[in-house]
């Protein structure tokens, strides 16, 4: 099977795919999965609603067929997705696939960091949004100690994956531990990356106020722990990257907000249960898993991906104004997969 690479109506290519394995998850971060709506009573999908290892792997071969090289996977917390190292290896042999990246929130790289490596897994993305113990586990929703994090990013570490950190600054949420994060991570040497807030789903109570941009926290940092700017390595490099003066070690901004990236957005959703979305904000997404279980051909499925993709429109966060936040139904992060 070989396909022509394929474009969306901005020219945009297909290069990137990030796949969510659950909807699930062992925290309930008050901005992702507020407790009081992802209670005991939460419809969470069926597990034979959810894509098998087998499912996605013939998903992503067709994908690399049409341009993707490089593969995330997420959740929810990918990690509650038992035996994710096999999927993985799986993954990773297929031919055409660069990288296979993952984001996690830690917890369980104590108990699969070893496997995750062996399965050729090279690097990590924990998320971790507070240094400071007490308001770490008011933010994570279920009293998780950082502990339980930091012996996560160290067994990977000693494993032999690179680890990076992700931390969102929601203002008033934890604003005030842009520094301490900062200092703890260099130390470390460890790559730090902020994400402004987004205004993804309909449950956290978003609005413009709560987020802090880009250039604040850069002032911020700036002002104790110099920076200087680092250039983008490829097309469509999501992160502005810099280092601090003087060391190797490096933090990057996620400007999804104040600096919109959408014209070079090359990237494609799956949810767990196999629905394809072509924009982090879309309300609608293509069902792929019925096609998967129906009699389609493998080039069935690669042509209905093109012509989703073909008919690609999305620019979201170039258009973000308080009327768009308000009126557009749009899918929750830990469906989706951030
Ligand atoms: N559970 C895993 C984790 O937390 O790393 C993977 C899924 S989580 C949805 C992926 C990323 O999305 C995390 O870094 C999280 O902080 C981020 N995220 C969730 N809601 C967000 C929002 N409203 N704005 C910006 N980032 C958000
Ligand atoms: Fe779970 Fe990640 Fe969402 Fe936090 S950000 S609730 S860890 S899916
Ligand atoms: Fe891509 Fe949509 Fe985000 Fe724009 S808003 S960068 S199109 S996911």
């Amino acid at each position: 099977m070989k396909h022509s690479l394929i474009q969306d109506q901005m020219k945009r290519p297909l290069r990137d795919l990030r796949i969510s394995v659950t909807d699930r998850c062992n925290f309930r971060c008050s901005y992702c999965m507020p407790a009081e709506i992802f209670d005991k009573n939460y419809a969470f999908l069926p597990k034979e609603h959810l894509l098998t290892f087998e499912e996605i792997e013939r998903l992503a071969k067709i994908f690399v067929q049409l341009g993707v090289k490089k593969i995330r996977l997420t959740g929810g917390e990918p990690l509650l997705r038992r035996d994710l190292p096999v999927l993985v290896q799986k993954l990773l042999k297929i031919d055409g696939i660069e990288d296979i990246g993952l984001t996690t929130n830690g917890v369980y790289l104590v108990k699969y960091a070893a496997d995750l490596k062996k399965a050729g897994l090279k690097r990590v993305n924990v998320s971790l949004d507070a240094i400071d113990d007490e308001l770490f586990k008011k933010i994570n929703g279920r009293g998780v100690s950082i502990k339980a994090v930091l012996k996560g990013i160290e067994t990977a570490r000693t494993e032999g994956l690179e680890v990076k950190i992700n931390m969102v600054v929601k203002k008033g949420m934890n604003d005030r531990e842009i520094i301490p994060m900062v200092s703890y991570f260099k130390e470390q040497g460890i790559t730090l990356r902020f994400i402004e807030f987004m205004d993804v789903g309909s449950t956290n109570g978003w609005n413009f106020d709560q987020v802090v941009s880009k250039k604040e926290i850069y002032d911020i940092i700036q002002a104790v722990y110099p920076l200087e700017p680092i250039e983008p390595s490829y097309f469509g490099e999501v992160a502005k990257r810099y280092c601090y003066v003087g060391t190797n070690t490096e933090v990057g901004f996620i400007t999804s907000v104040s600096e919109s990236f959408c014209s070079s957005c090359t990237r494609a959703r799956i949810s767990a249960e196999g629905k394809l979305y072509t924009c982090l904000f879309a309300a609608k997404g293509f069902d792929l898993r019925e096609k998967l279980r129906s009699d389609a051909t493998n080039e069935e499925i690669a042509k209905a991906v093109t012509e989703v993709w073909n008919n690609r429109k999305d620019r979201y966060s170039d258009e973000r104004t308080e009327e768009t936040v308000k009126n557009r139904e749009r899918i929750e992060m830990s469906y989706i997969g951030g």
